[in-house]
């Protein structure tokens, strides 16, 4: 059994892998290669702590397993990141406890790699300019997986916190590019791909500040009662989503179908973009939206990549059974 340390995960996992695995696993998703288990997400009565689990199994990748944890809201002041987990790799033809592995930076890179692939399908070759909505933690590795995808030219940023921004914009600077901050309606007016990245519960981007051929990823809404866009711009988009089940009951589509604007047969799994079955974007002027929900297949995808680098690396800690 493989022990995978959360710096380890750092040293051998990049975005490159993870975008890799992550779209690989969302095309065997749309082959029906690979499933999700149900999700298990519990507010445990202690320390405002939200704790679950995400589990599947891809046939396909041969990743069994689960990963384990969830949000603390006090572990900023600790020095901590507030999301904490843990991947449990099993081998698929035992049953044996086959890896640990460290989950949060490979929470980060999973996540922005989701994004990533839905900007690298469906995003119009031609985009320049980046809104980001959102400038926590899972930000900063949204805008650099982002970047990789289009030759854009500028960022600009909104969030509910200002004091958050200048440290989007350093890892911008980073980047070499134009950062500045604005309101939401002129972030919709300029941006040509918009991420949001956030935990808000009401909408933030109104469908009438989105220009014609915009493609938005939503990456915050992962649970009931979130919610980052307006339902009438969800509907007023071509929708595409890791997983319709979890899009339509904990992701962003949930307001829209609630609402009854949008049916659960129009959302389009990006899988099947990846596997050649949907076209995708079909014109210039179309809006595209991706609701990335996060999937436990995503992070098994990744965790079994972080645990054959580091095994083949030496980095890996065995421990006999
Ligand atoms: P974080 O705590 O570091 O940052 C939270 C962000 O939300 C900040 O930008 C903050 O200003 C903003 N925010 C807080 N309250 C808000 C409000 N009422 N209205 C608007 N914005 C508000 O968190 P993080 O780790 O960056 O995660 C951001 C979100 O992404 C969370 O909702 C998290 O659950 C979600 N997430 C989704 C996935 C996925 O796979 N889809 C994966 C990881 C995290």
């Amino acid at each position: 059994m493989l022990i995978v340390s959360e710096q380890t995960c750092q040293e051998v996992i990049g975005r490159a892998d993870a975008f890799t695995a992550v779209e690989n696993v969302f095309g065997a998703m749309a082959k029906g290669d690979a499933y999700n288990f149900p999700v298990i997400r519990e507010a445990i009565g202690y320390a405002d702590a939200l704790y679950g689990f995400k589990s599947g199994f891809d046939k396909a990748g041969k990743a069994l397993g689960v990963k384990s944890g969830g949000y603390w809201p006090g572990n900023m002041d600790k020095g901590l990141t507030n999301h904490q987990s843990t991947i449990f790799l099993f081998d698929p033809d035992t049953g044996q406890l086959a890896a640990l592995v460290g989950g949060n930076y490979l929470t980060a890179v999973r996540t922005a790699a989701s994004s990533s692939v839905s900007i690298a399908h469906l995003a119009r070759k031609d985009s320049k300019v980046l809104g980001m909505v959102g400038a926590g933690h899972q930000a900063q590795f949204q805008l650099r997986a982002a970047v990789e995808q289009r030759d854009f030219e500028k960022v600009v940023a909104w969030n509910f916190h200002p004091d958050m921004l200048p440290k989007l914009g350093a890892v911008a600077a980073d980047l070499g590019l134009p950062f500045e901050a604005v309101e939401r309606e002129q972030l919709g007016a300029e941006a040509d791909v918009i991420i949001s990245i956030t935990s808000a519960h009401d909408a933030l981007m109104m469908r009438d500040w989105i220009k014609p051929g915009t493609h938005i990823a939503c990456m915050g809404t992962d649970t009931k009662g979130k919610q980052e866009v307006d339902p009438a711009l969800v509907a007023a988009a071509t929708v595409f989503t890791d997983e319709v089940a979890q899009s339509i009951s904990i992701g962003e589509t949930q307001h829209a179908i609630a609402a009854g604007l949008i049916a659960e047969s129009a959302i389009t799994p990006i899988g099947a973009v990846i596997n050649g079955d949907h076209p995708g974007r079909r014109s210039d002027d179309e809006i595209t939206l991706f609701d990335g929900t996060g999937v436990g297949l995503q992070d098994l995808a990744v965790a079994s990549v972080a645990a054959k680098l580091a095994e083949a690396q030496g980095k890996a800690q065995v421990v006999a059974l």
